[in-house]
């Protein structure tokens, strides 16, 4: 190989490394724009669940609610209330159940104060 071939080969060389960052680069931006997609994607259907109502599910080994959408917790799982949450006399709406003891839940009984 002589000097003119080898400057040739690094030429070509360096012109490789090039289009590997441009590659780099596209992927980059290309990633970053699937990020955005996924997290207003996110936000969206996070919005539909605050719009619809939080989807509670039981967390089983606990007794807890949360919802299974946007995944904050929502207080205990009830069996016997209408949304499948432990409701108290001290909450609004549901001061009509006084006869109940105010730490209870109106539905199930349960304190609000459990292990
Ligand atoms: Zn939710
Ligand atoms: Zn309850």
């Amino acid at each position: 190989m002589d000097e003119e071939d080898r400057k040739k080969l690094l030429d070509i060389l360096l012109d490789v490394s090039k289009t590997e960052e441009s590659i780099l680069r596209l992927m980059i931006i290309r990633a970053k724009m699937k990020v955005r997609e996924a997290q207003s994607e996110l936000n969206k259907l996070i919005w539909e669940c605050s719009r619809r109502g939080h989807v509670v599910t039981k967390r089983e080994k606990s007794g807890g609610a949360y919802c299974a959408i946007c995944r904050i917790p929502l207080g205990w799982w009830c069996p016997k209330s209408p949304d499948h949450l432990c409701h108290y006399p001290n909450e609004e709406g549901y001061e009509k159940y006084e006869n109940v003891y105010w730490e209870n839940c109106v539905f199930c009984g349960e304190p609000n104060e459990r292990k």
